[in-house]
């Protein structure tokens, strides 16, 4: 196997328990139209290309792909396309066939990666990613929790978010210094997702969580009044992480 590169947040998942539980929980089926952020050496691409018989992978590290190419060769269809996933367009390589993206990111850069698929989210039916746990309990975190934020906030308003297990270090090779756990993102429908304008919506929460030992209408204050904040029923004096996700549409609504 090539030598892991640190640059890459390579952590190559290799116990086989693990393995079959991501895979089982993907539950991956022919026609399925799978999308992979850094296949790595493969050990999640060769059982998934199996069960679906195509799969198109993202990977940066062009030195790990002729190796990918030749293992993958007897299991199916592998499209690969050599690339930063954050340069590639979700939404025009999805076309008219939505698509299932599933990884074991690179862990330096989840937060964008998210983002990135949150940017695509009407061309993907659901998300599968082994992330750093404590990232994937900011994705679930409920209002009032001390690591409720942004990205909770952000992902919630417009997926479903299930924490679905917990991966030790071991799991890996090298092993990571942190717990590893995989989370299922599944979009709302699009009637349910937030009617506000995308980017003012992402400006009120990155504000208010910016100070967020602050109350609101301090942190607040550079988008909107404290008497604006008490016209949509939210108190000025709260702090953002006691706030719901809805709440902070109220206060895109108020802008
Ligand atoms: N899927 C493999 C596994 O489970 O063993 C590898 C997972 S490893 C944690 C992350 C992978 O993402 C590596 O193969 C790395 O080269 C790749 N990667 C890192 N940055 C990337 C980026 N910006 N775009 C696409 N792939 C990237």
């Amino acid at each position: 196997m090539s030598r892991a590169k640190k640059h890459f947040g390579q952590h190559f998942l290799h116990e086989r328990s693990y393995l079959d539980r991501m895979v089982a929980a993907i539950a991956p089926q022919p026609g399925d139209r799978l999308v992979e952020i850094g296949p790595g050496p493969g050990a999640l691409t060769l059982p998934l290309l199996a069960a679906t018989g195509e799969l198109t992978a993202i990977e940066l590290d062009r030195d790990l792909i002729p190796d990918l190419r030749n293992k993958a060769a007897s299991c199916g269809r592998l499209e690969i396309i050599e690339a930063d996933v954050l340069s590639v367009d979700l939404s025009a390589l999805a076309g008219d066939r939505p698509l299932r993206v599933v990884g074991n990111l690179p862990y330096y850069i989840s937060s964008p990666i998210l983002f990135h698929c949150l940017h695509h989210i009407d061309a993907l039916t659901d998300m599968h990613f082994m992330l750093q746990k404590e990232v994937v309990q900011r994705m679930a975190a409920a209002p009032g929790n001390r690591i409720y934020g942004r990205l909770s906030v952000m992902l919630q308003l417009v997926c479903e978010v299930t924490q679905l297990f917990t991966v030790p270090p071991g799991a890996f090779r090298p092993p990571p210094k942190v717990d590893s756990a995989v989370v299922r993102l599944r979009p709302r429908a699009p009637d349910q997702r937030p009617d506000v304008d995308a980017d003012s919506l992402s400006r009120v929460v990155r504000t208010a969580f910016s100070q967020r030992r602050k109350t609101l209408s301090n942190a607040l204050s550079p988008l909107l009044s404290a008497e604006r904040i008490a016209e949509t029923g939210i108190d000025p004096r709260a702090r953002a992480e006691t706030l719901s996700p809805a709440d902070f549409i109220r206060l895109t609504k108020a802008l």
